[in-house]
């Protein structure tokens, strides 16, 4: 179905300009771009035309940290690669990079295939992959090679979960040691979670079982340690590093002093470690389950640094770690014992809206916002220019952005499929209108015209920040 459409009047916002322009997209590109009311936008002609007069034509968003069907804790998460790519969709991200896992014992390859057949034909919008590395020996250092050939040029490795997804520091440093030389980017959960895992026992023995203890034994000083471990061990073997959602003041720092060494480190942070806070896991009667994420969320007073990280530049990139669980069923798992709740929070929904509030309360620019959420993601992870911005040749992954509509969000009202929203009953302006991707619109004035397989996969370059 390959149709044209020109996009007339709106404010055409990318990292970098804010400009009024039509926009012509042809055959899923954009292909030309004219300054509004001038005879060179009157020429643009296509099939169809959109006013988007008083709204925003921004790229549709990059979240680079998505947890489709993930197994977690003997559950899975609660939305599928269709429900999930949906929702994203109606939250105005066009892309997801989501995460394959390798299980202990088996390959990269088997992991990667079968995240594969999971996503395949179910999804509503263009996805990724990152590859989550459990189990480092010599296959799997091989297998690395082939991977970032092929596209999956970034690799998720855990300082926490022991037994699980952990790796030790000499594990670390083998997959660094091999992705300095074959060009992809290791992705660190930076917490020491072998000192967690002391403190949990401690506190269970405590009798502290309440889901707020889960962020009290998770502490910003063992984010902080790990992540100035992770920067040490990269730094050692000569290799780039992105720390993924850092919520600790003091992670910041350590990531501020190593850029300012010279040192090829970036940071992630997420919603709701800019908008939530350790008053949400303190809610009584076990609603702080629903706030249950690693890292955990923090004292209020965390906020700021993570602002003041994202306007100077030493975080670059806002992505959601989309990782639901249902209260009802899935975190009720651990009633009784904070730490067999299941890790993680909806939000691939709600990040652009949520981004946008925060231009609206001064916290970053809405240039900056479109760079935190679109470019940036794009570039880190090879996806750009196709992903992550409006230019001629790009793909039409647009989204018309009404600034001025106010919305509430609710469970009641989102796409997610799970049974709450950790930001239910905020109030937020600004709100998707119509999205488009590859000129394909899957969101038409607030109505679902998409469907289960427009989405295909997409092989990415590496790491743009580097060289
Ligand atoms: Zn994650």
């Amino acid at each position: 179905m390959s149709t044209s459409t020109v996009i007339r009047g709106g404010l055409v916002i990318t990292a970098s300009d804010e400009t009024h322009a039509d926009i012509l997209m042809e055959d899923g590109r954009i292909a030309a771009l004219a300054a509004s009311h001038t005879p060179a936008a009157e020429a643009l002609s296509a099939e169809r035309t959109v006013d988007a007069t008083g709204k925003y034509v921004i790229p549709g968003g990059v979240d680079a940290h998505t947890h489709m069907e993930l197994p977690f804790g003997g559950t899975f998460a609660s939305d599928t690669f269709e429900t999930g790519t949906r929702a994203a969709a109606w939250g105005g991200t066009t892309t997801i990079v989501d995460f394959a896992v390798q299980s202990v014992g088996h390959g990269l390859r088997e992991g990667l295939d079968a995240w594969h057949a999971k996503a395949e034909g179910n999804c509503a919008i263009d996805y990724a992959f990152h590859m989550i590395v459990s189990d480092v020996n010599e296959d799997t250092l091989k297998e690395m090679d082939l991977l970032v050939e092929e596209g999956v040029t970034s690799f998720k490795q855990f300082m926490a979960y022991p037994g699980v997804f952990y790796s030790d520091d000499g594990q670390i440093l083998r997959a660094m040691q091999r992705s300095a030389d074959n060009g992809g980017l290791i992705m660190m959960h930076a917490e020491n979670g072998i000192a967690i895992d002391v403190l949990v026992e401690q506190a269970l023995a405590r009798g502290e079982t309440d889901p707020r203890f889960h962020g009290e034994v998770r502490k910003a000083l063992l984010e902080a340690e790990a992540t100035h471990r992770a920067i040490r061990l990269a730094q050692v073997a000569g290799a780039p590093l992105y720390v993924v959602h850092v919520s600790a003041t003091e992670a910041v720092a350590e990531l501020a002093r190593a850029r300012d060494e010279g040192l090829p480190v970036f940071g992630e942070t997420c919603p709701q470690y800019l908008f939530l806070s350790t008053d949400n896991l303190a809610e009584p009667d076990f609603e702080g389950a629903k706030y249950v994420c690693s890292t955990p969320l923090r004292p209020k007073e965390h906020q700021a640094a993570l602002w003041r990280g994202l306007r100077t530049n030493d975080l670059q990139v806002v992505s959601t770690d989309h990782c639901p669980f249902c209260f009802s069923g899935q975190k009720e798992l651990g009633r009784g014992d904070f730490s067999k709740i299941p890790n993680g929070l909806p939000g691939v929904e709600n990040r652009m809206d949520l981004l946008h509030q925060a231009v609206l309360d001064g916290h970053i620019s809405r240039r900056r916002w479109i760079e935190i959420a679109c470019a940036t993601p794009a570039r880190m992870f090879g996806l750009y220019p196709k992903k992550g911005t409006i230019a001629p040749g790009a793909d039409a992954d647009v989204v018309i952005y009404d600034p001025a509509a106010e919305q509430v969000i609710s469970a009641d009202t989102h796409h997610m499929n799970v049974d709450y929203s950790a930001y239910e009953g905020k109030r937020v302006t600004g709100r998707v209108e119509t999205v488009f991707s590859r000129g394909v619109p899957v969101v038409t004035d607030r109505e679902y015209t998409g469907h289960a397989g427009h989405g295909v996969y997409t092989p990415r370059s590496t790491c743009q920040y580097l060289t």
